[in-house]
């Protein structure tokens, strides 16, 4: 075989085969609407994209330190004080090339092969496959409506062994939309304090949260849990910042020189003259991601009630992020056109090839009986969108 084992396992996206079938009737001029992004629709403040192009034009385009400048650093220390009340000092935090980069640092030098990492599911479809490549094996814990997506410290606790090394948390969630609470954090923060494992919090949505829901950041609960937990964020979903590439850590200090040694071998620095836009985006006006949560809690109202009006769907209200994910199940065994939808994927593909409409299925989350639909997109879209579903579903026997 050519491949390395690491490369063989990894898992082709199951999602792109859709996403490119999506894109292939749109160019043959078929009106698809797409619920499938997993970015904002908004556009980078001009604030912020103003402070990229003065670095440009400063000739601000050189290698940079690896970890990242110390304006940077500095401003996403005061944005954890400010948002979370987490103190850091600079040298305990790591500036990387998006929060996916940043999580896959954390794991390759955290995990050693035969290493366990508990993930609850449903999960961000690349926490297993990052895992994986560091050679150590994703432990998955299922949850559902009943718990709202979430484990507590019993569920935990059950999926321990002595090869436990990492929890990976990611509240508000991406594809359920679930934050945790205070409490819920305390008790799960208790169980990782007392058996000595790692906590990476995965918080990139803690700004977009609804119903006045306050994000709190489990490192923030007491020195034990803070000193092993490994908090992740970046400007991508706050700021509108997805093509922009910049994510961070902050956390232990030897955790994050052994990244950032990782990173000079690897990377270097993340972009120059985006870091320069991120200073801008985390110390500048915080007004352009409190307007969009606006806009993005009126289309989660609408969408979910539209949603759970659809006979076999049904879809908890989600508390923060931008997806909705509908329960599915109700209508598996149900055919159309001599169709039978028995799980996600057929369900996926049904709503783009009879409806014209974009979804993801649940199955790469971990969670084979539900859809994600992003409301990332316009309310016009959503509307539209959501009828079609309606009218499709009505003509299934
Ligand atoms: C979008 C996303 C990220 C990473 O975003 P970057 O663009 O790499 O900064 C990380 N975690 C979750 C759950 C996400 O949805």
């Amino acid at each position: 075989m050519m491949l390395s084992a690491r490369a063989q396992s990894i898992n082709p996206s199951l999602t792109l085969g859709i996403t490119a079938r999506a894109k292939a009737m749109r160019a043959e001029g078929i009106d698809i609407i797409g619920f499938g992004a997993g970015e904002p629709d908004f556009d980078t403040p001009e604030h912020i994209k103003q402070e990229a192009i003065k670095a440009i034009s400063e000739g601000f385009t050189k290698y940079t330190p690896t970890s990242g400048i110390p304006e940077l650093k500095q401003a996403v220390c005061n944005r954890f004080k400010e948002d979370s009340g987490l103190d850091y000092e600079p040298s305990e935090v790591i500036v990387s090339c998006g929060a996916k980069h940043s999580i896959y640092n954390c794991i390759q030098v955290l995990c050693d092969a035969g290493d366990e990492v508990i993930l609850p599911s449903p999960y961000w479809v690349s926490y297993p496959e990052q895992i994986r490549v560091a050679g150590a094996t994703p432990v998955v814990i299922d949850t559902d409506e009943e718990s709202g997506f979430r484990i507590n410290a019993e569920m935990l606790s059950e999926h321990l062994t002595k090869k436990t090394k990492l929890l990976i948390l990611n509240s508000p969630s991406n594809p359920t939309g679930s934050v945790y609470s205070e409490e819920e954090l305390k008790s799960i923060a208790s169980v990782a304090v007392e058996n000595g494992i790692w906590v990476i919090s995965d918080e990139i949505y803690d700004k977009i949260v609804y119903d006045g829901f306050k994000q709190v950041s489990i490192a923030s609960l007491n020195p034990e849990i803070k000193a092993r937990t490994l908090v992740v964020n970046g400007v991508s979903k706050a700021y509108s910042m997805t093509g922009w590439r910049i994510g961070y850590v902050a956390g232990d200090k030897a955790i994050i020189g052994a990244m950032s040694n990782l990173q000079d071998h690897s990377t270097s620095n993340p972009t120059s003259i985006a870091q320069k836009a991120a200073v801008a985006a985390l110390s500048g006006t915080q007004e352009p991601v409190q307007q969009m949560t606006v806009e993005f809690e009126k289309r989660r109202n609408y969408m979910v009630e539209r949603l759970n009006q659809i006979p076999g769907f049904t879809c908890l209200m989600p508390q923060g992020a931008f997806y909705a994910f509908v329960n599915i199940s109700g209508i598996f065994g149900k055919s159309i056109n001599g169709q039978t939808i028995n799980n996600s994927m057929d369900m996926t593909e049904l709503l783009l090839s009879e409806a014209m409409v974009a979804v993801l299925p649940g199955s790469p989350f971990g969670a084979d009986n539900y859809l994600r639909l992003s409301y990332a997109t316009s309310m016009e879209n959503i509307i539209s969108g959501l009828d079609r579903i309606g009218e499709l579903i009505n003509r299934m026997g």
